[in-house]
């Protein structure tokens, strides 16, 4: 036997039994010959002592010991001296006098100091399994389960089942670039991996199974950020004959048991809800970070008749004119710096510009346009703006995607910069609805699905597919959201043909493509389909959220780094010519 304890166990009961022990060693102290170590396994820290008076040779052979060897003591448990008690640790009484030891594994020095955080991550990643080791991790991936285990378990009290779905599959589009599998038995064919399995989900409704949920990992081939990987996982959900109403109430109720679960929140319900234009409208984002006002103020009235003409033809010409009031910050604000949002917005957004008005304290507006303005239209914006002494004003032309994109996104920058946020544990959950059905694809010249088509547009603008006025069309979709962060979406479906064909044709999906990417589902369709919907809330990134990390490789065990790679298995790796074969593959690659 290995162990009669772990190593978080053990308190002044147990004073004066013989106990085993194994572990790592956390730490080792060398008190004039007599060595100290604190031994350290999942559950916690033990204090073991070698005392060379009572058991000369274990003592002896302890002194060979070093940080992240693995060992097995047996000893006595005995009370700390007096004085020497550590509060801070469960099993700070009691120490374990040694009195037999075995290495069961020598350890290398380790590559880094474990529980250093400003290790490089690269580092880390290569030697993840000592990363792993730290304190930090293990009560990240804890967190990660608990959170898993109650979203099973409240999944399971709501009468859902839980099925699995393929990995090998069939394209299903989300938005993103597919992997795929080549296959050895149909020459020249791939499969893809699922971007979310979508499909099968509807047609496990359309099989009556009624309420499905997966833990489903996910996979899309985009460029990585810190809050996105190539595969991640979420909490995948598909109902029949519900309405949008029945899916709001079981998902709030999901998100309370799983923040009690995850850190004994106790959140407020029902989610307030905002449709997303008014998002937009408001906070230039679909994923509205409330935990903050700072809104868009829409100043097109203003410049109606202006004689500045950039702002005037663009209220001419039906755009948007906005701007945001970051309060009190002219101070933090210096020329360069507003030159340095510009550029940023303009390489990044392709804006125009960024224009300011800044007002320090005691002094004038500073501003490159302020001189193009009336007297009344500088009065209407003070007004409209609640503009003070030490507040910089920031302006938004054009149109009306591009303003609220633009200002959205310096509107976050000035609560970072404000630091309007820090220490905050507010959480600010918020239904976002009513999503555009499409959106305008200008490069390819042709509509997208906003969430994905087999998405239900609303019943109102079901005769807007017909006028051929796609932009105007809204779709049951939702999302939601938390602290500005996008936790899940979801949307009610289509479950009839006719209509499922409409909007593949208004995609710019021809019949001939039809039957040969979504034959199967309008084919399923046609054999009674009941009415569903569904969505699917990301678990790397509520699990993130709660462990108050921004780096979402924090929560998963093996993550890639930033360019897909795995830095400590290698992948992705080259294969050798006859592999390839096999898979009816060469490649095209140039070594460089
Ligand atoms: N399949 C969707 C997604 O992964 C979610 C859903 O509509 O249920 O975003």
């Amino acid at each position: 036997m290995y162990r009669t304890h772990l190593c978080n166990q053990l308190r002044k009961s147990d004073i004066s039994r013989t106990v085993t022990l194994s572990g790592w060693v956390n730490s080792r102290r060398d008190h004039g010959g007599v060595i100290f170590i604190d031994l350290r396994d999942r559950e916690g820290l033990t204090q073991v002592v070698f005392r060379p008076e009572e058991h000369p040779q274990v003592a002896e052979a302890s002194h060979a010991l070093r940080g992240e060897d693995v060992i097995q003591v047996t000893g006595t448990v005995t009370a700390r001296l007096a004085g020497t008690e550590n509060p801070k640790l469960a099993t700070g009484d009691i120490e374990v006098i040694a009195g037999e030891l075995t290495l069961l594994n020598k350890a290398d020095v380790p590559p880094f100091p474990l529980d250093d955080p400003s290790v490089n991550e690269d580092l880390r990643l290569q030697y993840r399994y000592l990363d792993l080791r730290t304190l930090r991790m293990q009560k990240n991936l804890r967190l990660r389960h608990r959170v898993t285990k109650a979203a099973r378990d409240y999944m399971d009290s709501q009468g859902f089942l839980e099925i699995e779905t393929p990995i090998l599959s069939n394209p299903t589009p989300e938005g993103a670039r597919d992997f795929l599998v080549p296959s050895r038995l149909s020459p020249g064919a791939f499969y893809a991996l699922p971007q979310a399995p979508q499909q099968y989900k509807q047609l496990l409704q359309v099989a009556g199974l009624d309420k499905y949920f997966q833990i489903a990992r996910c996979f899309r081939d985009e460029d990585l950020r810190a809050d996105r990987q190539f595969e991640f996982t979420q909490i995948d959900i598909e109902m029949s004959f519900v309405t949008q109403e029945d899916i709001y109430s079981m998902a709030e109720g999901l998100m309370q048991a799983l923040f009690a679960a995850g850190i004994e929140a106790d959140i407020t319900l029902p989610f307030p809800r905002i449709t997303y234009a008014d998002a937009m409208n408001r906070y230039g984002s679909d994923k509205p970070d409330t935990r903050f006002d700072m809104e868009l103020v829409d100043l097109a009235g203003i410049f109606r008749e202006s004689n500045f003409k950039v702002f005037r033809s663009v209220a001419d010409s039906g755009g948007a004119i906005k701007a945001i009031n970051a309060k009190a910050s002219a101070s933090l604000l210096s020329k360069e710096q507003l030159k340095k949002w510009e550029d940023w917005v303009k390489t990044e957004f392709g804006a125009k510009g960024l224009a300011y008005i800044k007002w320090s304290a005691g002094g004038e507006w500073e501003s490159p346009i302020v001189k193009f303005f009336s007297e009344t239209e500088k009065a209407a914006i003070a007004q409209k703006m609640d503009f003070a002494e030490g507040d910089v004003l920031f302006f938004g032309a054009d149109k009306w995607q591009s303003v609220c994109d633009v200002l959205g996104r310096v509107r976050l920058r000035c609560a970072d910069l404000l630091k309007l946020t820090a220490n905050s544990s507010a959480l600010n959950f918020l239904w976002v609805v009513d999503f555009p059905m499409f959106s305008w694809n200008p490069e390819e010249n042709r509509w997208d699905a906003m969430h994905h088509p087999f998405t239900r547009p609303r019943d109102e603008d079901l005769h807007l597919l017909e006028s051929g006025d796609f932009g105007k069309i809204r779709a049951q979709a939702y999302d939601i959201v938390l602290n500005g962060v996008e936790l899940s979406s979801g949307s009610i479906r289509i479950h009839e043909r006719e209509l499922q064909a409409k909007i593949f044709k208004a995609l710019g999906i021809g019949p001939e493509e039809q039957q040969i990417k979504f034959g199967h589902l309008l084919r399923a369709f046609s054999y009674g389909a009941p009415p569903h919907g569904g969505m699917a809330p990301g678990l790397d990134r509520i699990v993130m959220l709660m462990c108050g990390t921004d780096n979402i490789r924090d929560v998963i065990a093996f993550p890639k780094n930033n360019r897909g790679a795995d830095l400590m298995t290698h992948s992705p790796v080259e294969v050798d010519f006859k592999q390839l074969r096999d898979l009816y593959l060469q490649s095209t690659a140039k070594k460089p």
